[in-house]
């Protein structure tokens, strides 16, 4: 048996960020960049007006107040062909060009004014201040110029990060590919959700607790298989699961039950195995083991079958893993919470209790560990928020300690 740490550490030297692959913005949510992205075009990539207003020439106001200008023209948004404005002179009246917001500024001229700032009247404007150079004009290239490096590799595809691509002109992004998943649910005890049970058997929840944890992280490529407890279905189920998928995640049977055909129908199939069994509750017997098949590696986890321990073992390290895979660094932020009741365990191993958050006004948020503490009780992990970290050494930890909490997260981000 390994540690928690060590596990960790062995699952993080195995899975590498997956393909590169180039995908339409909306796809790519949820995923990070594979590659930089340098700006297309200068943004802005015209001067523009940033206010509905009026395009003057500074020169027109060397002669005290008020100016009085004529109504050139009028430039809306998306003008193709701009006129440009003319300074006044003996021969030439002043004028100025009614502009609207995002429209191109018009060569001559140097400031907009607000048109909640000017009268018109019979086609001409009453200006009553001189307008500093350049108010109101968002100058091309200010923000960012053509071929200026905007976004690292890895930047996360939010929404806002989505707009500021498409602001810049991308639909297609390079990114690394969301991994294929095939779930194995294991147990002759199990029947779906729905229908009616005969004695004995239980409602299977696994398939839609990795379902939906899937779904979550914007994973759909999803198929679940259900196998009964024999040897022969169990190496079949995974052999096609390896072949379709690149992570195959299965629960139960993996432990040293007479039933427990997992282990060995990962054997049978080539499936290297990095670790068995792990230091911590739940979720002790997990198994994780790799395969290169057709020069692509594949990424096994045998969960217990205890619906919390699949379920706290997802959270720990398969969600950990597909994160990887689709480019997220591995390490998320760690909390520290003030514990609101006594714990207590007897065994060595790292214990992570479910708990849920309460706001204080001090710093550090209380945790209040849930009562419904063990594996198959899954209405604690349904009202959970957080896992507290009750470290393997550990025997109790007092009401009022500072504990370290994994804040759980569904979401790829
Ligand atoms: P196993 O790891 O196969 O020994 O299963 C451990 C416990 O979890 C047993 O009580 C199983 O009945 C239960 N279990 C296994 N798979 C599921 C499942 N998909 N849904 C609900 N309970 C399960
Ligand atoms: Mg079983």
């Amino acid at each position: 048996m390994i540690s928690f740490e060590e596990a960790l550490r062995l699952l993080d030297e195995h899975v590498k960020p997956g393909a590169t692959v180039e995908a339409p913005l909306l796809e790519s949510l949820g995923l990070t960049l594979a590659r930089p992205i340098a700006a297309r075009a200068d943004s802005p990539r015209f001067d523009a007006s940033a206010v509905d207003g009026y395009a003057v020439s500074r020169s027109d106001f060397s002669n005290g107040l008020p100016v009085v200008l004529s109504i050139a023209g009028t430039i809306h948004a998306g003008a193709a062909s701009v006129k440009s404005l003319k300074p006044g002179s003996k021969h030439r009246p002043r004028c100025t060009h009614r502009i609207f917001t995002g429209a191109p500024v018009p060569k001559g001229a140097d400031a907009i004014v607000m048109q909640e700032n000017v009268a018109v009247a019979d086609n001409k404007v009453t200006f009553t201040t001189v307008p500093t150079s350049g108010a109101y004009i968002r100058k091309r290239g200010a923000e960012f110029q053509r071929g200026e490096h905007l976004f690292e590799p890895g930047t996360i595809l939010t929404p806002a990060v989505a707009q500021s691509l498409a602001a810049c002109g991308f639909a297609r992004v390079y990114i690394h590919a969301r991994p294929s998943v095939s779930i194995i649910i294991t147990g002759d005890e199990l029947r779906p959700p729905g229908t009616k049970l005969h004695s004995g058997e239980i409602w299977d929840s696994n398939a839609t607790a990795l379902e939906a944890a899937l779904h979550a992280l914007g994973i759909t490529n999803v198929h679940t298989q259900h196998v009964s407890d024999n040897a022969r279905s169990t190496t079949r189920a995974i052999r096609s699961a390896l072949e379709r998928s690149d992570v195959i995640i299965a629960t139960g049977g993996v432990s040293v039950g007479e039933r427990d055909y997992v282990k060995e129908a990962f054997a049978a199939n080539g499936v290297r195995e990095i670790f068995w069994r792990v230091r911590m509750r739940p979720g002790m017997p997990l198994y994780f083991g790799v395969k290169l098949e057709n020069g692509r590696t594949k990424y096994i986890f045998g969960l217990p079958g205890n619906p919390v321990s699949v379920m706290v073992t997802f959270q720990l390290f398969a969600r950990r893993a597909v994160r990887c895979l689709m480019g997220h660094a591995a390490e998320e932020a760690h909390e520290k919470g003030v514990l609101a009741a006594p714990l207590k365990k007897s065994v060595a191993r790292m214990e992570f209790v479910r708990a849920y958050r309460e706001r204080t006004s001090g710093p550090l948020s209380t945790v209040v560990p849930l009562a419904a503490r063990e594996s198959n009780m899954t209405t604690g992990m349904a009202r959970a928020d957080a896992l507290i970290v009750f470290p393997e050494e550990q025997e109790f930890l007092a009401e009022g300690s500072e504990v370290e909490i994994i804040p759980i997260q569904w979401g790829p981000y």
